[in-house]
């Protein structure tokens, strides 16, 4: 890699992602489990996620062509499901080109792959509303789409459905969408597929002929208890570096707009990560920080290259000291709470002025 003066950076642990889809894959023995490495495989590389799981996944997953696109000009050779299908008429033939699964989900793309009775796309994804009410097809319709299509490509149709609250444990929706698509797949002999990580997780009767995972691939997993304990490791460690301190005295404010007032003499580290690197700037005073093994806490305003930490009760930081900002040591999940936000956005925003570093390390027991 080149010149890197600035320590600010994103280590993917590739080892801990090979282990979470293996940890995944186990808890639903009988189905497939897709990996979904949509938006820059949630901000950890999509190009190098895939190049890692290419060989020990039966299909991989993204939102539309253009990022599968990416992964064929990369190498990939994996089956590539679109789960937004085709957004113009011009995807049927290059989906049918690249091996690419459409999933479809409007009458629109439906009547786009009626007028090219001669393109097949290997494995048709048609996707039925259960709840959700983002994309699908109602319930009510889905014999008259099945019935536009050819027998061949009815032969090899997944239906297939999203959760909208699997994480909620208690909440009905969810067996109300299972029991919806399962009757449906039933009715019309057709493979299925409706688990997320949170329906892999923790509702097994979701489980399908295919499952995806997305999240819980990079170690993360939004849910406060599971019914199963999945050890999953963290992918991302975003680490950066101290580049200042100072002493401020009882009274003083640090960064802009004053928001934050020392209550003592304090020590205050400046690091170097900001918003314009995806630490959110609503990133509340008291965010927990790793420093040397230590934890400090966020005291004043995001900046765009560098917050603020206040280092009083820490032993021993200097300039260059690393910083953990999440990851090995710091749940994402407790510092998207922070910020006000959930992990996937957490994690998905790391810009792309952080270096991403690729490793593989075994978890340290
Ligand atoms: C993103 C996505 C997934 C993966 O969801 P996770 O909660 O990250 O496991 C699965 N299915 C569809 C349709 C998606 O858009």
């Amino acid at each position: 890699m080149s010149y890197q003066s600035r320590k600010t950076q994103a280590i993917i642990n590739l080892t801990a992602l090979k282990h979470n889809y293996q940890q995944i894959a186990a808890l639903a023995p009988k189905s497939m489990t897709i990996a979904v490495i949509k938006a820059n495989a949630y901000g950890h590389g999509m190009v190098e996620v895939a190049k890692a799981i290419d060989s020990i996944v039966p299909a991989l997953a993204v939102a539309f062509i253009d990022e599968a696109l990416k992964l064929r000009g990369a190498g990939i050779d994996s089956p590539i499901l679109i789960l937004e299908g085709p957004l113009d008429e011009k995807d049927l033939a290059i989906a049918n080109e690249n091996n690419f699964w459409l999933m479809l989900h409007n009458h629109q793309q439906l009547q786009w792959l009626t007028q090219y009775p001669h393109l097949y796309s290997e494995k048709l994804w048609l996707k039925i509303n259960t709840g959700m009410n983002r994309l699908g097809f109602s319930a009510d319709d889905v014999s008259q789409t099945i019935n536009t299509l050819s027998e061949k490509q009815q032969q090899n149709l997944v239906l297939c459905s999203h959760f909208s609250s699997a994480e909620e444990l208690e909440n009905p929706k969810t067996q109300d969408q299972i029991n919806t698509l399962k009757s449906i797949a039933k009715q019309y002999q057709c493979a299925f597929s409706l688990a997320n990580s949170a329906g892999i997780i923790n509702w097994p009767a979701s489980h399908g002929d295919f499952n995806r995972v997305g999240i819980a691939l990079y170690g993360s997993f939004a849910i406060p208890q599971t019914k199963v304990a999945v050890p999953l490791m963290p992918v991302m460690t975003l680490q950066s570096s101290v580049i200042a301190i100072r002493t401020v005295n009882i009274g003083d404010c640090v960064g802009y707009g004053e928001a934050w007032q020392a209550q003592r003499t304090s020590r205050i580290a400046t690091i170097a990560i900001g918003y314009a690197d995806g630490y959110f700037r609503n990133a509340k005073a008291g965010t927990p920080v790793w420093i040397n093994g230590q934890v400090a806490f966020l005291a004043g305003c995001v900046s765009m290259d560098m917050i603020t930490v206040d280092v009083t009760d820490l032993t021993d930081v200097k300039i260059a000291d690393p910083v953990e900002l999440w990851g090995e040591n710091l749940a994402v999940e407790e510092i998207a709470n922070r910020m006000g936000t959930i992990n996937y956005e957490v994690l998905t925003r790391v810009s792309e002025r952080v270096p991403r570093i690729y490793i593989e390390k075994k978890p340290s027991a």
